[in-house]
């Protein structure tokens, strides 16, 4: 999945992009409310991590102005807020302007990945934290995968193909989509990375979990 993280403080900013890149997420970084406004007015992303206090325009300011903006393809994008420990009216404003969830900093990154996994399985109506095809079982919170029984190691960027597919099993993504949420702004993309991945996936858990849509994608069966 593809996520923007808008933080001014850049010890926490680099924290935090680095372990949501060691999960295989593309992650763009803005470092103030303006910057913020643009990624999301031009960006497609999956979720928002959204520091309530930033320069140039507040977090706030932001999140209110995208959920009112119906014209903005990210408008019902999942939004986590990150607020200070005493900040209990911010949390309550942030929630209140259409976070989805709040994490109070300075926060513990296990929590923050658990809560980031938790907010897109609620936002792909996944109730079932399981995704089961033939022999192949893959949990997604724990990336845990198994074949027959047997565990299955995906490498990251595997594993970053393979999750948007199983989030809705029968959806089909276009190759540029999943490119996307590989890869960030500052990244160089080879033109076959997505059918390189792919095919890794199909090594190791069968050729049919993945299926082409001739001129169209990709997607994994219902
Ligand atoms: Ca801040």
């Amino acid at each position: 999945m593809r996520i923007l993280l808008a933080e001014d403080d850049a010890m926490i900013g680099e924290v935090v992009l680095d372990a949501l890149r060691a999960e295989g997420w593309a992650v763009d970084w803005v470092k103030d409310g303006a910057m913020a406004a643009t990624a999301l007015a031009t960006g497609a992303y999956d979720l928002l991590l959204l520091d309530l206090g930033l320069p140039r325009q507040d977090g706030l300011t932001v999140l209110r102005a995208l959920r009112a903006d119906a014209g903005n393809a990210n408008r019902r994008v999942p939004v986590l807020v990150a607020t200070a420990r005493d900040a209990v009216a911010e949390r309550v404003a942030g929630l209140d302007a259409g976070a989805d969830d709040y994490i109070v900093k300075p926060y513990d990154l296990d929590e923050l990945l658990a809560r980031v996994r938790a907010l897109r399985r609620r936002a792909d109506g996944r109730a079932e934290p399981e995704y089961a095809w033939g022999a192949v079982r893959v949990r997604p919170a724990t990336r845990e995968v198994t074949l027959a029984g047997r565990p299955v190691t995906l490498s990251a960027r595997e594993w970053a193909v393979l999750e948007p597919l199983i989030a809705r099993p029968g959806r089909v993504l276009s190759r540029q989509q999943l490119e996307e949420k590989l890869y960030s702004w500052r990244d160089d993309v080879s033109s076959n990375a997505v059918e390189v991945y792919i095919h890794g996936v199909r090594r190791k858990l069968g050729a049919g979990l993945i299926e082409n849509q001739r001129g169209l994608g990709y997607r994994v069966p219902k």
